[in-house]
C-alpha cells in the first residue's frame, strides 16, 4: 500500500492531571471520580453529548448492579441512577437491579454531574493520535473542525471501547477473539405506536432465564419460509418509560467494527434490515400493528473490539468461579452473554457468585500513565461477554478514575499504586469489593 505524508501541527491548548478519552458508561463515570478525587481533568468525546453506547447505540437498560438480592456496584454508578430516578427518568427492574432510562434524560443526567463534580469537556473532539516517549504519553491530539489540537496531562484514562488511545501508543491487544469471531454488532431502534400492554418488557429478568420475545422469535423464523426475514437475535425490548415507545434489540451482523469499511458496511446493511423488520412487524404483528420507525440508533452498537493484553488477563474461569482476587476493584454480576454472527443464537453462562474484577486488568506493564476501562480491559472473550455491560464498566470507571487522582497526586506508575489505599477509597464511595 503507498502512504501520503501529512504533517500536523497540532497548537497545545491546555494541560490536566487526567484526560478521560471517551465519554461513555465507564468514561464519563472515570472523569468524574478523578474530579471528585482532586485531579483536574478533561473528558473528551467524539459525538456532542455523552453516555456512548448507552446512548448513541440506544442499548437500553443498565444491566446490572444485583446479584443474590445485594447491590454488588455501588458508589458513583449508583449515584447517577439516583439521580436519574429524581427525575422521573429511570425505573428499577429487581431483582436483577437492571435500569430502565430514557435515553435523552441519560444524556442530561450524565452531563449534569460531569459538569459539577468541575470537568473539562471536549465535546465534538476525536482523538486521532498521541505523542508518547516510549511507553509514556504526554498528549493526545485531537481533531476538531479547527483542525488538530493537543491536551497534555500526567496520566491518561482509554474508554473509548475499542482502546483507540492504546492501540496509538502501542499497547499490546488480545489475540483475536479465540473463536474468530467477534460477537456481531446491532442496530437498536426506537419504534412508536406498539400496544405495549400486551408486550414483555423485563430484560434479563431472571437470573436462569434470559429473557427475550420467544413468541416473537419463533414467529419470525416461521416467516422466513415464504418472506425474506434479515439476520435476527432476541429480540429484546426496553421501555423507555411512554406508552406505546420501545427500544428494540433484534438486528446483527458480523463485522469488525474499528474497519472503517466493514462498518460502513454494517451501518447500510442494518439500516436496511431495521426498515424490513419494522415492515414485516407491522404486518404479522398484532401489537405492531401500527407501529413506526422512530429513528434508529446514532451508529451500530458494538459488542466486541479491541481489548488490551494487561498485567492480569481476566479468564472466563477466574470468573464463573468467582475468584477474588487482594486487587478488586469492581464487581461483575450480569451472565455470560455471547451472541452468535451468523445466527439467531446466544450462549449464557449464568454465575454463581457476583465475580471480582482486579486492578492488573486496567494497565499494562511497561505503560506507566496510562490506564483503561470499560469494554477494552483485559480480559478474554469469555469474562469480557459479562463485564461489557454498563454498570460494570461504571464499576470499572469508577476505579480507574480514583486511581488516576491518587497518582497525580503521589505521583509515580499507575502499576505502582497502592491498592490496598485505593480500595479502602472505593469502599468509601460505595463500591462493594467484599
Ligand atoms: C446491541 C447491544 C446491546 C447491548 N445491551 C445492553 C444491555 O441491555 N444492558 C447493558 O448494560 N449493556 C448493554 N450493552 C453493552 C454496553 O452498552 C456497552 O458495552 C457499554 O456501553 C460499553 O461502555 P464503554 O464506556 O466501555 O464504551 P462505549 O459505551 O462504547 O463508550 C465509548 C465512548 O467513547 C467515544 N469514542 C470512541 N472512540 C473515540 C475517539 N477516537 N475519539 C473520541 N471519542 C471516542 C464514543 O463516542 C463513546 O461515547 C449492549 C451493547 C450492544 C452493542
Amino acid at each position: 500500500m503507498k502512504n501520503v505524508q501529512l504533517s500536523l501541527n497540532a497548537p497545545i491548548v491546555a494541560e490536566y492531571d487526567v484526560v478521560v478519552c471517551g465519554g461513555g458508561p465507564a468514561g464519563f463515570i472515570a472523569a468524574i471520580a478523578a474530579a471528585r478525587g482532586g485531579a483536574s481533568v478533561a473528558l473528551i468525546e467524539q459525538y456532542g453529548f455523552l453516555g456512548g453506547t448507552a446512548t448513541a447505540g440506544l442499548v437500553a437498560p443498565i444491566s446490572r448492579f444485583n446479584f443474590g438480592g445485594r447491590r454488588v456496584i455501588g458508589g458513583i454508578p449508583w449515584e447517577f441512577v439516583e439521580r436519574l430516578k429524581e427525575i422521573g427518568s429511570a425505573m428499577e427492574e429487581n431483582p436483577p437491579g437492571n435500569i430502565t432510562y430514557m435515553p435523552e434524560k441519560y444524556k442530561l443526567t450524565a452531563q449534569r454531574m460531569v459538569l459539577e463534580a468541575g470537568v473539562e469537556l471536549y465535546l465534538h473532539s476525536y482523538l486521532v493520535g498521541c505523542v508518547c516517549d516510549g511507553g509514556k504519553i504526554s498528549h493526545v491530539v485531537l481533531h476538531t473542525k479547527k483542525g488538530a489540537q493537543a491536551i497534555g496531562a500526567k496520566y491518561f484514562i482509554d474508554c473509548t471501547g475499542d482502546a483507540d488511545l492504546a492501540y496509538m501508543a502501542n499497547v499490546p491487544m488480545q489475540p483475536a477473539n479465540k473463536s474468530g469471531k467477534l460477537q456481531p454488532a446491532s442496530l437498536c431502534f426506537c419504534i412508536g405506536g406498539v400496544d405495549t400492554a400486551k408486550m414483555p418488557l423485563a430484560h434479563h429478568n431472571l437470573d436462569t432465564e434470559n429473557l427475550h420475545d420467544l413468541a416473537l422469535q419463533a414467529a419470525l423464523h416461521e416467516l422466513e419460509k415464504t418472506e425474506d426475514v434479515p439476520l435476527f437475535g432476541g429480540p429484546w425490548y426496553c421501555s423507555v418509560m411512554e406508552e406505546g415507545y420501545l427500544i428494540v434489540n433484534m438486528t446483527r451482523i458480523s463485522a469488525d467494527m474499528t474497519d472503517n469499511k466493514e462498518a460502513t458496511r454494517a451501518e447500510c446493511v442494518l439500516h436496511e434490515d431495521v426498515n424490513r423488520l419494522v415492515e414485516l412487524l407491522r404486518r404479522h404483528v398484532p401489537e405492531y400493528k401500527n407501529a413506526f420507525l422512530i429513528s434508529t440508533a446514532t451508529q451500530v452498537g458494538v459488542r466486541e473490539t479491541r481489548r488490551i493484553l494487561g498485567a492480569h488477563t481476566l479468564t472466563g474461569e477466574e470468573y464463573l468461579n468467582g475468584v477474588d482476587f487482594p486487587d478488586a476493584v469492581s464487581r461483575g454480576c450480569h451472565p455470560i452473554d455471547i451472541h452468535h454472527g451468523g445466527d439467531t443464537g446466544q450462549r449464557c453462562s449464568f454465575l454463581k457468585c457476583a465475580a471480582y474484577i482486579p486492578y492488573r486488568t486496567l494497565y499494562s506493564p511497561g505503560f506507566d500513565n496510562l490506564l483503561v476501562a470499560g469494554r477494552c480491559f483485559s480480559a478474554d472473550e469469555v469474562s469480557s461477554a459479562s463485564v461489557r455491560v454498563q454498570a460494570s464498566v461504571m464499576g470499572l470507571g469508577q476505579a480507574a478514575g480514583v486511581s488516576a487522582a491518587m497518582c497525580a497526586k503521589n505521583g509515580g506508575s499507575v502499576a505502582d499504586v497502592d491498592t490496598d489505599a485505593l480500595r479502602a477509597r472505593l469502599v468509601e464511595l460505595g463500591a462493594v469489593l467484599d
